[in-house]
């Protein structure tokens, strides 16, 4: 007898496992859906992932990997829907996952992890439904985006937060991705702490490496991946990876690169600005508008502008990088901090959320208070000018990288898994279906 599930629910109602990471509403809980499930599955734990089907061409479901099976789930138009536009599918989302349940043997699903406040809102019913545990994960949370928001950007909407605080009320479990995600959970939405486990998010260390030799300095993979990439040997460059959107501050690196140029105009020789990744949200909806700025600061020829990246060439970008700058005003983890970590590229991020658990300031690289351009100009300049520090904070960067595997993260929620499952009653319900 094992309080550990058999057959997990997993909901990610507003991102399928299958989109491209970068862009849109796919990002880091779309890594993390697909890096947990296939490793749960692993261990005999099997994952079905319910998504919203956004195109007529899918399949009801389709194998994502061995023991995962993502199902389509159609709730509302295919195409032309923003994820503010969900709420209002949630009751056509919630019909279709209970009719996929109607139609199996009684029982089985043992547990529902739902990964969003939209996730946990339909997790909320049909964990009511099934009787079973409900395990969910924030990712996000509009107290904590609205108390950080970037200049222009749209508070999140009281609906938001009502609709979190329902979901934090009804989950078995909660998973924070760090203790100060877990302070947040008690302290702005009332969850009790006796009911949140922190379980840190990973990166997939087989695929995230130095590159060429291994050595720990990642010299030779950082000169294969810029020959592959056509950035010169001897290029500055800084790295922006992720959504485009103002929460993330890309135009804090641009404006930071203008400064840092009008200090030192030597550099705009070999300086580059990359910036891989594709719109998502509102405000910097458009990179035309990232574009524009690098213009308006004139630094446009030294910014190169990348579509989303997958396969070997985010792996390039991260190696080839001297350093990557994480300015958000907000992040919940930053996974993109920790692969250019596991790449021994040192990352410049600003000391806000997950990013202090992420990036070991002093060692792996350093944090900045703020987003003043100028300061984090000062910062570049002393790092991109200083090789020795960097290759110090390479070495370190490797080794703080390893301490995050994702298989860490699935012991940490198989113990979330089992917390749920031993501590599971609900009022008028028969026993737990855990075999
Ligand atoms: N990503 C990607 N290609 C890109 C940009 C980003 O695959 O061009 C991935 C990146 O590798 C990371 C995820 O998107 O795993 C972003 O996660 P993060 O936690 O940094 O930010 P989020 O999008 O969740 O806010």
């Amino acid at each position: 007898m094992t309080d550990l599930p058999r057959r997990v629910a997993m909901l990610a109602v507003h991102t399928s496992p299958f989109a491209q990471p970068g862009t849109g509403d796919a990002g880091g809980l779309n890594v993390y859906v697909v890096q947990t499930a296939r490793r749960l599955a692993q261990r005999g734990i099997e994952v079905e992932v319910f998504t919203r089907a956004t195109s007529s061409s899918l399949a009801p479901a389709a194998e994502l990997a061995p023991g995962v099976l993502v199902r389509h789930v159609t709730a509302g138009p295919f195409e032309g829907l923003g994820k503010d536009d969900l709420p209002g599918q949630l009751c056509a989302f919630a019909s279709g996952v209970m009719r996929t349940e109607a139609a199996r043997p009684a029982g089985y699903y043992d547990l529902i992890h739902s990964h969003y406040w939209l996730s946990g809102q339909v997790g909320w019913l049909a964990a009511d439904r099934w009787q079973v545990p409900l395990v969910h994960t924030m990712h996000t949370m509009a107290r904590v985006k609205n108390l950080a928001l970037a200049d222009g950007d749209d508070p999140e909407p009281p609906g938001r937060e009502i609709g979190e605080q329902q979901v934090v009320e009804a989950a078995d479990r909660l998973v924070a991705n760090t203790a100060q995600e877990a302070t947040q959970l008690v302290d702005l939405y009332g969850a009790d702490p006796g009911r949140v486990s922190v379980v840190h998010p990973g990166v997939d260390l087989a695929r995230f490496t130095p590159g060429g030799s291994g050595g720990a300095d990642g010299s030779d993979g950082r000169a294969d991946a810029r020959a592959v990439l056509g950035v010169a040997p001897d290029a500055a460059l800084l790295l922006f990876v992720g959504r485009i959107q103002p929460l993330k501050a890309p135009d804090v690196l641009l404006r930071a690169a203008a400064d840092l140029l009008a200090r030192r105009p030597e550099l705009r020789r070999r300086l580059v600005v990359a910036v891989v990744g594709g719109p998502s949200g509102s405000g910097l909806r458009e990179p035309t508008s990232l574009i524009r700025l690098a213009r308006e600061l004139g630094i446009d020829d030294c910014v190169r502008f990348e579509k989303p990246a997958e396969g070997d060439a985010l792996v390039h970008w991260y190696r080839a990088a001297d350093l990557v700058v994480v300015p958000s005003y907000s992040e919940s983890f930053g996974l993109v901090a920790l692969e250019a970590q596991a790449c021994a590229t040192p990352v410049l991020a600003a000391d806000v959320g997950g990013l202090r658990d992420a990036v070991a300031p002093g060692v792996s690289g350093e944090l900045v208070s703020g987003h003043d351009p100028a300061q984090w100009a000062a910062h570049l300049e002393a790092l991109l000018l200083d090789d020795a520090r960097r290759a110090e904070l390479a070495a370190g960067a490797v080794e703080h990288a390893a301490g995050f595997s994702w298989d860490a993260t699935v012991d940490g929620l198989e113990l979330a898994y089992e917390a749920a499952t031993s501590t599971f009653a609900r009022p008028g319900a028969p026993v737990a279906s855990v075999r």
